[in-house]
């Protein structure tokens, strides 16, 4: 039989060193567990990144995403099909916005979202061609494109890699004041994740975003929330700005639209934004099929009716309030909203990825994020049983020597 080691020699042979994954080598998912080549189970504490909320391998999904490799996979955009429209109402009747407009990663759907608000900017507010600025935040995490990265504050993420697309002047995360003093008569939008996920879950202080909001209305300005992480459920509300009763003027969506299953990431807005865009404007050849389309459908049907919402702010809550009772030891802080929670331990520690390897061998896979903080974001479909078999096994974890 095939060993891990085979696997993992074999990638590090053959493949491009991007990633640093622990020593594990996955075979199958059902629900919150994965198993490995040599039969080992785990719980999975990431959900590849938010991905996987609804559980791996969810029999829903799949069966919506058999249906569909039956009958048509892919049209491109020059045809309609019998499923984008149907994801379209779904988005609009579950968010509250006018319209979507469907791709395939978060990082290109993030790039769409710029181009709106810069025509948006062009159009509508009148700012000067090709001087449009929007603002973002430090610590930022959007994705691995050219522009994405032009506005990085991870120098190991750009440094190698420019020139850089300019007109994204960085602003401390959670100071209001410092977006007040970068707004000028160039300024189109304002991009900020509500909890900064890459970046060590981060939550910004409260009533930070409702006055993010306030300041784009009060400047003509848009607020762009990249929820392509926090958004569906992850946090414990719908969107991670439901928590402060926010409504962004432009959405960003991905990773758990997709069930895990096949990449669909959107751009949700109102008319008055999304209206603007004409034929030629953008577009993807993959983006909006039939597949895609139903995949997310049934994904958002999950959502809605194993009332995922719900068990992400209870069984998040649940989950805080017994780390919060763990003695400090290695722990600096703990941060986190629903089933996204991040574990910062003290510096002197010398790194998470120590917990996350001796998790591992216990049977639970979570990941370092940047150095000192690991994560915890099972799926949402997590039964509580389930929660009181991780909890001591992370407790005794964050104990260690
Ligand atoms: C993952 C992520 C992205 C990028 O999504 P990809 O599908 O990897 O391109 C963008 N923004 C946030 C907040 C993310 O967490």
């Amino acid at each position: 039989m095939l060993t891990s080691e085979y696997f993992i020699n074999l990638e590090d042979q053959h493949g491009a060193h991007n990633y640093h994954p622990l020593d594990v080598v996955l075979v199958k998912g059902e629900g919150v567990w994965v198993y490995d080549v040599e039969g080992k189970k785990y719980l999975d504490c990431l959900s590849a990144y938010s991905a996987v909320s609804q559980g791996h391998n969810h029999p829903k999904i799949k069966q919506a995403m058999i249906d569909q490799l039956d009958r048509l996979t892919l049209t491109s955009r020059a045809f309609y099909n019998d499923k984008l429209g149907l994801l379209y109402k779904k988005l609009s009747d579950m968010t509250g916005y006018d319209k979507s407009l469907p791709m395939n990663s978060g990082a290109e759907a993030v790039e769409t979202a710029i181009k709106v608000a810069r025509k948006w900017g062009y159009h509508v507010k009148g700012v000067p061609r090709h001087k449009a600025e929007i603002i973002v935040a430090d610590g930022n995490f959007h994705g691995r494109t050219v522009t994405i990265i032009s506005f990085t504050s991870t120098p190991q993420y750009k440094d190698d890699f420019g020139p850089f697309t300019p007109g994204f002047p960085m602003v401390e995360y959670g100071d209001i004041k410092a977006i007040e003093n970068a707004i000028n008569e160039n300024t189109v939008a304002i991009m900020i994740e509500p909890i900064q996920g890459e970046n060590g879950v981060l939550l910004p202080p409260e009533g930070y975003l409702k006055a993010v909001e306030k300041l784009c209305r009060e400047n003509n300005i848009l607020f762009i929330a990249d929820e392509i992480q926090t958004g569906l459920g992850r946090t414990g509300a719908f969107f991670a700005c439901d928590h402060e009763g926010v409504r962004p003027d432009i959405m960003v969506i991905g990773k758990a639209l997709s069930g895990g299953f096949y990449p669909v990431s959107a751009v949700l807005a109102d008319e008055s934004v999304l209206g603007l865009i004409v034929p030629g404007d953008h577009g993807s050849t993959f983006g909006g099929n039939p597949l895609g389309a139903s995949v997310a459908i049934a994904a958002l049907d999950v959502i809605e009716d194993e009332k995922l919402v719900e068990n992400s702010r209870v069984l998040g809550q649940y989950m805080m309030d017994y780390l919060d009772e763990i003695p400090t030891k290695n722990i600096l802080e703990i941060r986190g909203k629903g089933l996204f929670i991040g574990v910062e331990l003290k510096h002197e520690f010398g790194g998470a990825r120590r917990i996350a390897e001796v998790l591992r061998d216990k049977g639970v896979l979570a990941k370092e994020t940047h150095e000192h903080t690991i994560r915890f974001a099972p799926p949402l479909v997590i039964d509580k049983e389930t929660v009181d078999w991780l909890l001591p096994i992370v407790r005794d974890a964050l104990l260690m020597d």
